[in-house]
């Protein structure tokens, strides 16, 4: 079983270019942002409790991230490997994952300078059901604020704000750089330049993969 992990900034591009890897390896992504928002859709105790953290731009604690993301790999459609979108963000949650084994581990960062990175948050509409990724500028649904995919509602996502969006840039710098950092040094990182359209971004991990 194969496991990858998709590291960068916010809008780096992890989310679209997991779903074009997804299909490609037969996979599943698991994103702990989206099940979190599931969560917090779910108007759950837990749900408006993350709530007030994703409003904010920042972290859920570790140990409730960690314990979504343990049932979500127990599932059957994870059994023979995954995708990691947003997980792990800090060093409790990588040494949680280290726990999970698999037969084989990637790591790949998609670097973005953090003015493109904000421009495409500030542009980005996303499907409030699959999770789908569309973009004010460059690449809207076909039918005004439906999904292609699911037919969910398309709509700015509640934290993509410019005061949330620096927050989630400062959190990112202070606890997942450390994270890359280390899977850097274990030497199973893959650095690949987050430029460019979805599909010549993923045409280059093609390529660095192979
Ligand atoms: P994302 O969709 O990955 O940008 O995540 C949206 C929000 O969900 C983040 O700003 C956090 O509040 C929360 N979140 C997602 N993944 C994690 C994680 N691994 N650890 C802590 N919080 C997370």
């Amino acid at each position: 079983m194969k496991r990858i992990l998709l590291f960068g900034a916010p809008g780096a591009g992890k989310g679209s270019v997991a779903g074009l890897l997804s299909a490609r390896m037969s996979c599943p992504t698991i994103s702990t942002g989206d099940l979190v928002r599931a969560e917090i859709r779910g108007g759950t105790e837990t749900g408006r409790l993350f709530q007030q953290y994703t409003d904010r731009g920042e972290l859920v604690p570790d140990q409730m991230v960690i314990e979504l993301l343990s049932k979500r790999v127990s599932a059957a459609d994870a059994q023979h490997g995954y995708i990691l979108d947003g997980f792990p963000r800090t060093p409790a949650q990588a040494e949680a994952l280290s726990s999970l084994p698999v037969d084989e581990e990637l790591a790949v960062y998609l670097k973005v300078p953090e003015e493109t990175l904000v421009n495409r948050l500030l542009a980005r509409l996303t499907c409030s059901q699959c999770g789908a990724i569309y973009n004010r500028n460059t690449r809207l649904p076909k039918m005004d604020r439906i999904c292609d995919r699911c037919g969910g509602e398309v709509s700015e996502r509640i934290d993509d704000h410019e005061e949330s969006i620096r927050t989630r840039m400062r959190v990112y710098l202070r606890e997942t750089q450390p994270v890359i950092d280390y899977y850097q040094r274990k030497g199973h990182l893959l650095t690949i330049d987050g430029n460019g359209s979805v599909e010549t971004v993923f045409e280059r991990l093609l390529g660095a993969m192979a």
